[in-house]
């Protein structure tokens, strides 16, 4: 990988040089050719998709729906399988209110973990309330993570649903999720997949995982704000019921009755994020240009040089050295996250404290919460310098009080 080349694409690190940009499990960076996509679609067409019967509204459909097709193949998934969300939470949260509230009945499990964003779990501690289910928690292991084992303990026949994180956002650990699909279908579950953290740095194929939904956000993989994807099986997507009810997925509508367009279209009413879905396309071309395979390993490398570093300054506790990904979590002993995290920004490194909407896991930690740094393709080695660095000043400053 060619990274100065890599930089060089990115506007925000053209004008910001010395920035070591450390937050990208938050939100990443977008390169020019994103942003240029979006600007493409106001400048030269900017009308709505769908409905229109002149040129330029059938020449934006088919650039909308070439970005569903193209963000498909990425995941090695149809075109029919992707429905447009705002986020991979908006996905998370239609497999449940959809999925989960039709087809998980009093009596019935659902499993999920600790390690879960709130976005994977909440809407499942809603559903059980509101059907009476019981949701059960895979325990964790000494280091936090979900194991094979461990998921057997909590499954039974009685499992209808399995929500789970694909890659932990704050312990940026890799669940043996293919095993923990094949015994979920054995027992007739099906296996919600929050991707969040995992489609934006390694290559994902949904049929080789045999997954029924996929959740994730085009923010995080160097697209637009304001889309996200659910994938789902067409067998699952057809049987479920929308849950937002409007213009564009409405077939026919009476004044008592109404029927729906298919999926994905009956998921998705109102005007779309139609620039948004083009933006995602082309990020998605954009990473695969550079390989999924490369930016997975680039980012373990710094990361692992980051892990050396910090193990090498006293009163550091990382929580999650052995993860096999590009996100550290840590404390400076006896310091507040939040105010270690403010020392980075004078050092010109962006870093995110706090409980990163996993309180869970933060809670299973014993701490309020973890400064965590996460590398992606633009970062260097002189980033994983500078931020070490930046971990001794904060040490050294709060060491004097
Ligand atoms: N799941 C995980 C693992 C995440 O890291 C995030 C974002 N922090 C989400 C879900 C929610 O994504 P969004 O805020 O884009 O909806």
């Amino acid at each position: 990988m060619d990274i100065n080349k890599i930089r060089n694409d990115f506007p925000v690190l053209r004008s910001n040089p010395k920035l070591a940009y450390l937050d990208s499990a938050a939100m990443a960076l977008k390169p020019d050719c994103v942003i240029d996509a979006v600007d493409d679609y106001y400048r030269r067409l900017g009308v709505n998709v769908h409905r229109g019967v002149y040129q330029l509204s059938y020449m934006a459909t088919d650039l909308y729906e070439e970005a569903r097709s193209t963000i498909a193949k990425f995941i090695g998934a149809e075109f029919d399988n992707v429905v447009f969300t705002r986020g991979a939470s908006a996905s998370l949260n239609l497999v449940a209110m959809s999925y989960g509230m039709t087809f998980v009945n009093e009596g019935d499990e659902v499993i999920t973990t600790e390690l879960e964003h709130h976005s994977s779990h909440m809407p499942w501690i809603n559903v059980c309330k509101v059907k009476g289910a019981t949701l059960k928690y895979v325990p964790l292991d000494s280091d936090g993570r979900i194991t094979v084992e461990a998921f057997k303990k909590v499954l039974t026949n009685k499992t209808k649903v399995v929500a789970i994180t694909h890659v932990s956002n704050v312990m940026g650990y890799v669940t043996p999720i293919k095993e923990i699909i094949k015994l979920a279908h054995e027992v007739g579950a099906v296996v919600s997949l929050d991707g969040a953290q995992s489609v934006p740095h390694m290559k994902i194929d949904v049929k080789e995982l045999d997954c029924d939904f996929l959740s994730f956000s085009g923010h995080k993989l160097c697209g637009p704000t304001g889309i996200g994807v659910l994938y789902g099986k067409k067998d699952l997507l057809e049987k479920m019921p929308p849950i937002e009810f409007g213009g564009d997925m409405a077939d026919t509508v009476y004044t008592h009755e109404m029927t729906f367009k298919m999926a994905p279209y009956k998921f998705e009413t109102g005007t779309p994020m139609i620039a948004s879905a083009i933006g995602l396309a082309k990020a998605c071309q954009y990473l695969e240009s550079i390989g999924l395979d490369e930016i997975s390993k680039h980012e373990y490398y710094l990361k692992s040089l980051a892990v050396e570093g910090l193990k090498k300054i006293p009163g550091i506790t990382i929580y999650n050295p052995t993860a096999e990904t590009g996100i550290i979590s840590f404390n400076i002993d006896g310091v507040h996250p939040h105010d270690a995290a403010s020392v980075f920004d004078n050092d010109r490194v962006c870093i995110r404290a706090g409980h990163h909407c996993a309180q869970l896991i933060t809670r299973h930690l014993g701490t309020i919460g973890t400064v965590r740094a996460s590398f992606y393709l633009y970062n260097t080695e002189e980033d994983v310098q500078v931020f070490v660095e930046a971990v001794k000043d904060a040490k050294n400053f709060f060491g004097q009080f």
